[in-house]
C-alpha cells in the first residue's frame, strides 16, 4: 500500500482541512506514515505570518529535492495559503516533483495527480469538494469541526482577505450530519472552528452589514446541543466583539455542553491602534463584552492573541492593552510580534515600523504578565473539583506530559481550558473524568482523580 504523510501548518482550520486530505488519501488506498520517506508527503501551508510562510517554503523545499523515478505521479504536494498564495513561487520552489492543490477542487485533482484509478467516490459535503469527516480525528481529542470559510473583514495586518476571500458557510443539516459521526467516532468535545467563525450563515464578516448578527450560528448551536446525542462538550474556537451579543451569549449559556471558555482576540487594548488595525470594535466595546460574558457564565476563561509592535504603537498604546489584559483576567494571551505581510496595509507603513528591541521588550513583559494573569485565574479553583477530557500520555498538548508510565501522571484540559496532571493508575485518554484541584504553581496545575465523570448527556 502506497504511503502518505500530511504535514499540517497554521489553524484549526488547516488542521481540519488535512483530516479531509487523510481521509481521501485513505480512500485512495493509501496508508499514514510519520516516515520521511513516504510515497506522497503533503504539506499543509500557513501564511498568516512571514515565520509561517518560511517555514512553509523551507518543508517544501526539504521533500521536493527527494528523488523521482521517470513515470512516478509527484510526491510532494503544496496546499493550504501560502502554497497558492504564491503560486509562481510554489511552483518554482516545488520543481517537477511536486505539484500545488487548490482545497476547492482537490477531491477531483488528487486522484488525477496521483495516477489513482481505482477509488469508491467519497459522501462529500454539497458544498465543497472536500468530504464529510467520518473518522475518530487521530490526534485529537476535542474533535475540530470546520463550519465557515472566508473573510472580507480586511484588518490591515491581515493577509487572509486575499487568499480565503469567499465566505462560505455549511449547511446546518451537514454540521450536525459530521457532529453525529464525530460522537459516534469516540470524540466527546467538538470544537467549532472557521476562518472568521462569527460570520457563519452570512455573506459578509463585517458587522454593520450583516443582517441579525450572529442568528445563526447561535441556532446551529442550539441544534447541535439538542440533536447529537452524546455531545458532552461544545467549544468556540474564537469569537469577535461583535459576534458576542446578547441573543448569543444567552444561547451560549443555556445550553450545559457549551463550556465557559472563550477565545476573544484583542490584538490591542489601544483604541488608536485598533481604528488603524481596522478592527471592528473599540476598546469600550472589547470591555463590554468581557462584562457580558462574565455576567452570563461562572469565572469563564478567557483567552486571546495580541499583537506586539504594530506600527506606531507608542509605550500609551501598549500599556493600554497590558492594562486591558488586566481588565479581562485573560487565562492565556498568544502574543504575536507585528509581522509585516506583503499586500497588507499596514506593511506599507515603513516609516512607523517599532525597533525590535522594544517589540522584544514588549513581548517579554506581556509574556510575564500572561504567566501571572494564568496562576491568579487557575488558583481560584484549589479545592474544587473540574471536570478533564484526558489527553494521550504523549500528546504535544502540553509540555512534559510524556512518561506516563514511568510517572503514572496524565493530564487533560478542563472545561476551562487550562490544563490539570493528576495521577492515574490506568490509561484514561479520551475519558471525561473528574478531578480535584490540590494545587497550582506557574507552570502546573495538579489534581487528584475523583471518578470516571459522568456519561455524555
Ligand atoms: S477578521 Fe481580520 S484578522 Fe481575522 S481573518 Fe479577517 S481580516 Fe484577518
Amino acid at each position: 500500500m502506497p504511503t502518505y504523510r500530511v504535514i499540517t501548518l497554521g489553524c484549526k482550520v488547516n488542521q481540519y482541512e488535512s483530516l479531509q486530505v487523510e481521509q481521501l488519501l485513505k480512500n485512495l488506498g493509501y496508508t499514514p506514515t510519520e516516515s520521511k520517506d513516504a510515497d506522497v508527503v503533503i504539506v499543509n501551508t500557513c501564511s498568516v505570518t512571514s515565520q509561517a510562510a518560511a517555514k512553509s517554503r523551507n518543508l517544501l523545499r526539504r521533500f521536493a529535492r527527494r528523488p523521482r523515478k521517470p513515470g512516478d505521479p509527484p510526491h510532494t504536494i503544496a496546499i493550504g495559503c501560502w502554497a497558492t498564495s504564491d503560486k509562481t513561487k510554489a511552483a518554482e520552489l516545488l520543481g517537477e516533483n511536486a505539484a500545488i492543490g487548490h482545497q476547492g477542487i482537490l477531491a477531483e485533482q488528487l486522484p488525477a495527480l496521483l495516477g489513482a484509478t481505482q477509488f469508491q467516490p467519497l459522501k462529500r459535503s454539497n458544498s465543497r469538494s472536500l468530504p464529510i469527516l467520518s473518522e475518530r480525528q487521530p490526534r485529537n481529542q476535542r474533535a475540530i469541526l470546520k463550519i465557515q470559510d472566508g473573510c472580507d473583514a480586511h484588518c490591515t495586518y491581515c493577509i487572509i482577505p486575499k487568499l480565503r476571500p469567499i465566505l462560505w458557510s455549511r449547511p446546518q443539516e451537514e454540521v450536525i450530519a459530521e457532529a453525529r459521526n464525530m460522537v459516534s467516532a469516540g470524540h466527546q468535545e467538538i470544537v467549532l472552528t472557521g476562518v472568521f467563525l462569527g460570520a457563519y450563515g452570512q455573506g459578509t464578516a463585517l458587522h454593520r452589514r450583516q443582517e441579525s448578527p450572529s442568528a445563526h450560528i447561535a441556532s446551529l448551536i442550539k441544534e447541535l446541543c439538542t440533536s447529537v446525542p452524546g455531545l458532552a462538550r461544545l467549544r468556540l474556537s474564537s469569537l469577535e466583539p461583535g459576534d458576542a451579543t446578547p441573543e448569543l451569549i444567552e444561547t451560549l449559556r443555556s445550553f450545559p455542553q457549551v463550556v465557559p471558555h472563550f477565545h476573544l482576540p484583542l490584538q490591542s487594548g489601544s483604541a488608536d491602534i485598533l481604528r488603524k488595525m481596522n478592527r471592528q470594535y473599540s476598546a469600550d466595546d472589547y470591555r463590554r463584552m468581557i462584562d457580558n460574558i462574565r455576567a452570563a457564565f461562572d469565572r469563564p476563561a478567557i483567552t486571546t492573541d495580541v499583537i506586539v509592535g504594530f506600527p506606531g504603537e507608542t509605550d500609551e498604546d501598549f500599556a493600554a492593552t497590558t492594562e486591558m489584559a488586566r481588565y479581562a483576567q485573560f487565562l492565556h494571551v498568544h502574543a504575536f510580534p507585528f509581522s509585516p505581510r506583503e499586500g497588507t496595509a499596514a506593511a506599507r507603513w515603513k516609516r512607523q515600523m517599532i525597533p525590535q528591541r522594544i517589540v522584544t521588550e514588549r513581548m517579554n513583559q506581556l509574556q510575564q504578565l500572561s504567566d501571572e494573569l494564568s496562576l491568579q485565574f487557575r488558583s481560584q479553583f484549589v479545592g474544587e473539583s473540574v471536570e478533564l477530557l484526558v489527553e494521550h500520555p504523549n500528546s504535544s498538548d502540553v509540555p512534559e506530559s510524556a512518561a506516563w508510565l514511568q510517572t503514572g501522571v496524565q493530564h487533560g484540559r478542563c472545561e476551562r481550558y487550562f490544563a490539570v496532571h493528576f495521577e492515574s493508575p490506568v490509561d484514561l485518554t479520551g475519558k471525561l473524568v473528574r478531578v480535584r484541584i490540590e494545587r497550582v504553581t506557574a507552570q502546573r496545575t495538579v489534581g487528584s482523580l475523583l471518578e470516571p465523570a459522568r456519561r455524555a448527556v
